[in-house]
Parts: structure tokens; sequence; C-alpha cells
């Protein structure tokens, strides 16, 4: 049965999350002033010293919730985050060694801060065309790998990246692609600036190059990839609840500046009775709660079908797809709606705006779902569409 009811444990977990959200918003317009992000690693930030992380809290929660998956997307629902308040519990390298690693790869490396990198000059939504290389040297058992990487989130922070890389042609002429750990200080791995950007301006996003590095055989983790795309699927539903995050400030500041002005929303109205402000905000109420709404089935579907079944797989897509483009149009419309004040920096709704471009961007933009969808759905095959 699906039951849309929040129970009293996602209630009680949200307000943690949004308690946590407002600390933040304190100083988020200063954190967003200063180019480069501060330390991910290095534990909470003061200004949520004392008090429990939300993570904590969701794996500590007694009363009853709606399950992992669902309750996590709920709480990530509740207000934009502002900045990272609390280190990333597992970044995403650490968790595919833990996730395809060996006894020995484990125990070597399951216990650094590992960030991920795919994404090369020429190679972002579609990763199949990059041109890294592994190449084995059975003299001295290492592989020597070539290439470059960009976009990488915290690339310049923690100990390291687990790089995927294309492997030489076997006996069909594929190139398997290998889930390679790198460690800061191994020659010829070269880290670049960091990338200054419209908006997040706490997540760092760097670039990387390598020019004949060697590693043992042993960073070699496994032809995962596939593997590790379905595994990420399993993030992007709680990246679109974050973008709805967003939206939720945005549309909350609206709401009070138009109360402000005298048009208070009247939800018992009419359509014809409305003013054209109170219409629009009710639309876009009305975008976010449908985007919330896929995004809930999504992990509802994961919880009931498991993360690698197909009505789970299309879902994110689809939630991805829909959180993308309603981010983007809420965001809009609330500036549309502010005026000149949605632009001043006496204000969160400008940042807001910038910070809730990049939903539309990581982890797939909505062009690249919309394509997903249709071979999921249809049975396209890649290319037949593209
Ligand atoms: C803040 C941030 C953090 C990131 N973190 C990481 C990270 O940690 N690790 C990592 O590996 N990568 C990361 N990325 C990279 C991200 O995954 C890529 O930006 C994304 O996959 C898109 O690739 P691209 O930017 O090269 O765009 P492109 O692939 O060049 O696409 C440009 C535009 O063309 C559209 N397009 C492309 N192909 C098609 C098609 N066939 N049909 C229709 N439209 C198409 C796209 O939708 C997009 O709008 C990050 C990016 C950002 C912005």
């Amino acid at each position: 049965m699906v039951d849309f009811s929040l129970t009293e444990g996602d209630l009680k977990l949200m307000e943690v999350m949004r308690a946590e959200r407002l600390r933040a918003r304190t100083i988020a317009r200063e954190i967003d002033r200063i180019p480069e992000s501060q330390p991910l690693t290095d534990g909470d930030h003061p200004i949520v010293a004392g008090t429990i992380a939300p993570y904590a809290a969701l794996a500590q929660e007694k009363a009853p919730i709606s399950g992992l998956a669902v309750t996590e997307c709920l709480m990530q629902t509740v207000g934009a985050p502002e900045f990272n308040t609390r280190p990333a519990p597992s970044p995403s390298g650490t968790w595919i060694v833990n996730e395809l690693g060996s006894e020995e790869q484990k125990k070597a490396y399951g216990h650094l801060w590992l960030v991920f990198g795919v994404s090369e000059p020429i190679a972002g939504s579609d990763p199949s065309a990059m041109i890294s290389t592994a190449k084995y040297d059975p003299e001295t058992d290492e592989y020597v790998l070539n290439g470059e990487k960009t976009f990488i989130s915290n690339i310049d922070l923690g100990d390291g990246v687990v790089v995927i890389v294309k492997g030489e042609p076997d006996a069909d002429g594929k190139r398997p692609f290998y889930n390679v750990v790198l460690l800061k200080g191994t020659p010829g791995f070269e880290i670049g600036q960091p990338w200054r950007k419209l908006g997040t301006r706490y997540h760092n996003l760097g670039s990387f190059s390598m020019v004949d590095v060697r590693v043992p055989a042993m960073n070699v983790l496994g032809n995962g990839f596939v593997n590790i795309q379905t595994r990420l699927n399993v993030n992007r539903p709680v990246q679109s609840a974050l973008g709805l995050g967003m939206c939720r400030s945005i549309l909350d500041f609206t709401h009070g500046k138009l109360a402000e002005a005298g048009d208070e929303v009247d939800y018992a109205k009419g359509r014809s009775s409305r003013s054209f402000a109170e219409d629009k905000l009710i639309r876009m109420e009305a975008l976010w709660e449908a985007t919330w709404g896929v995004i809930m089935q999504c992990k509802w579907l994961e919880q009931q079908l498991g993360q690698l079944s197909k009505g789970f797989q299309t879902q994110v897509a689809m939630a991805k797809t829909m959180s993308g483009k309603a981010t983007r149009q809420i965001t809009q419309g609330c500036l549309e709606l502010l005026g000149a004040e949605g632009i001043s920096e006496e204000y969160l709704a400008e940042k807001y705006f910038r910070d809730a471009r990049i939903i539309d961007i990581y982890e797939g933009p909505g062009e690249i779902h919309r394509l997903a969808i249709a071979r999921k759905l249809l049975g396209y095959r890649k290319g037949e569409l593209d």
C-alpha cells in the first residue's frame, strides 16, 4: 500500500535538518563570498558545534520512519543546505573501494578520503568517450596512467582519487574500464587550480593530469563501471531532493516578501480572483509538490524493489530530470516575482538561484536523463536517439 503520511520519526528528523540549515543560514552570505571552500575533512563547522549531525540522528532514530532511503530524501527537502556544515560521511571514491575492492584493498585504502574522477575535457555526459589510459607493465607489476580529468569535486582535499581509465583492448577490441586508486604525492599526478564558479562556492571543483603515473597493480579495483553507475543512481534522487530544498528556501522567502507587500497567498481563492503573483507562486508550489512525489516514489521503489531493479533505475532518471527542470523554473520564477530584491546581496534569494543551477548539471543533466528514460522504457540503444 502506498502511504503518503509522514511518520513521527520522519517529522523529527526533518526538524533536525531544518535546524541545521537555519544555523548555517546565519553565515551563508559570508561563506558565499569566500571563492574557495573550507576543508571538508577537518571536522564539523563551528556553527554546528555541539549539535547532533542530521545523518547521525537518522541512523539512531528509534521512532518509526518511512525507511532510510525515503527519510533521507525528506530531510533534504526542508531547505537549502547553504554550505557543508559537516565532513562528507564517505566520499564516492572511498565508497567504491569498499564496494569493489578485495579485502586487501579495503584494508589498505578503505579508510582513506578518496574522491571520484570520471569526467574529462572531452567526455562528460558520455563517459564511454574518455581517453585516459592504463597500461600494464609486467616487468614491475604496475599500471602506467596517462590522461586528464576535470570538474572533479574536492580533488584538492583528502588523500586522493579513485580514477576511471580505459585499459588495453581485449581480444574483441573492447577496452575495459578500470577503477584505480591514485594517491596524492604519486609522481606525475598533478592537481590543477580550483575552478571559480557561479554558485555552490563552498563546493571545491578542480582538475588533474596524469603523466606516466605508476601505480602498483594492487591499486586496480576491478572493471565495475556499469556497476558503479548503477549504484551511483542511489545518490541521484538525494541530489534531486537537495534541489527541492533550495527551492523551499526561495519559495518561503518569496511568500514572505509578497506578504510584506500585502499580497499574501490565499489558497482558497478561485483562479479568477487570484493576483498574478499569487497564481504564479501557487503554480510553482504545485510543481514542487509534483517533483516531490516523483522523488519519493523513486525512493519508495528503491526500498520495495531494490537498487538494481529496472523500475527504480528508470524512476531515478525521471526524478533527476524533473528536479533539474523544477529547480531552474522555481528559482527563476521567484526572482521574477521578487524584482530588484531578488538580485540584491542583502538577501539569499540570488544565492539560491546561483547554487541551484548545478542540480541540472552534475550526476547527469536533464537532456541525458531524458535519453536514459527513453532507452529504458522504449528499449532504444545508445546512439539511436542521440
Ligand atoms: C559542481 C560539479 C561537481 C562535479 N563533480 C564531479 C566529480 O566529482 N567527478 C566527476 O567525474 N565529474 C564531476 N562533475 C562533472 C559532471 O558530471 C559533468 O559536468 C556532467 O556529466 C556533464 O558533462 P559536461 O560538463 O562535460 O557537459 P557535456 O557532456 O559537454 O554536455 C554539455 C551540454 O550538452 C548536453 N548534451 C550532451 N550530450 C547530449 C546528447 N547526446 N543529447 C542532448 N544533449 C546532450 C548536456 O546535457 C549539456 O547540457 C561535476 C560537475 C559539477 C558542475
